[in-house]
């Protein structure tokens, strides 16, 4: 779905060529659950406080303990007596992209997913990236800092609401956007991170100051260790 608002920032890469393909990192995925079991809401990797000041408790508790969780709760009501009952939740997400008979389902299972990626995407240690992923952040931007800039453009270009992320594919990392509950992880790609641009992510703290809100989380909580365990395992 929605492909059109797919933007890819390409520059011209000759790394392209020359980058090693192979690669064994899993992809992400969602705690996987036994196929009797109803999909549960996952526990945030830290406590509600911990991402202030750049962002609140309050938005953090009504964040995960309303959105994300009303966003597995329907997951589960939709799926009763589906044929994707018994799948995991990134099977449901494949299954149910672009068709519009399934797109309750799929917003839904895809916004349990990108969330969960989300939460995982942030963190208060405020660590830079290193070594090999550093190094390949200065080969596919030109640098940390030309890599967080593109992050901000893309997360400012988003209109409505979605998602900006980091992803690998082909080879290169790239700046992409989404819209709604559109997910990397149904056009090919690896997310190796991810920013909620939904204004219920931040309007109680920046209101709709959203450049705010995307530099303050690019500087100070997105979680390289992350995105570099997406990348390389
Ligand atoms: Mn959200």
């Amino acid at each position: 779905m929605q492909d059109a608002n797919l933007s890819h920032a390409r520059n011209d890469s000759s790394a392209l060529q020359t980058r090693a393909a192979a690669r064994t990192a899993p992809m992400p995925g969602f705690p996987a659950r036994s196929v009797w079991e109803q999909f549960t809401l996952p526990p945030l990797p830290y406590d509600e406080y911990e991402l202030e000041p750049v962002i609140s408790s309050e938005t953090v508790s009504l964040h995960y303990s309303q959105h994300h969780k009303a966003y597995v709760d329907n997951l589960n009501r939709l799926l009763k007596g589906s044929p994707y009952e018994h799948m995991q939740l990134e099977q449901i997400v494949e299954k149910t992209h672009d068709d519009p008979a399934t797109s309750a389902l799929f917003n839904n299972a895809a916004q349990a997913w990108n969330h969960w990626f989300y939460w995982q995407s942030l963190s208060p240690s405020g660590a830079r990236p290193r070594g090999t992923l550093a190094q390949r952040i200065e080969t596919d931007f030109g640098g940390i800092d030309r890599l967080e800039a593109e992050l901000a453009r893309a997360a400012l270009a988003q209109f409505g609401s979605g998602w900006v992320w980091l992803v690998e594919e082909g080879g290169r990392l790239w700046v992409i956007k989404t819209s709604n509950a559109d997910t990397p992880i149904v056009h090919g790609m690896r997310p190796l991170l991810a920013i909620d641009l939904w204004e219920h992510a931040y309007y109680l703290d920046y209101v709709n100051r959203r450049a705010e809100y995307v530099g303050a989380v690019i500087g100070k909580l997105l979680n390289w260790r992350f995105a570099r365990k997406n990348l390389f395992g």
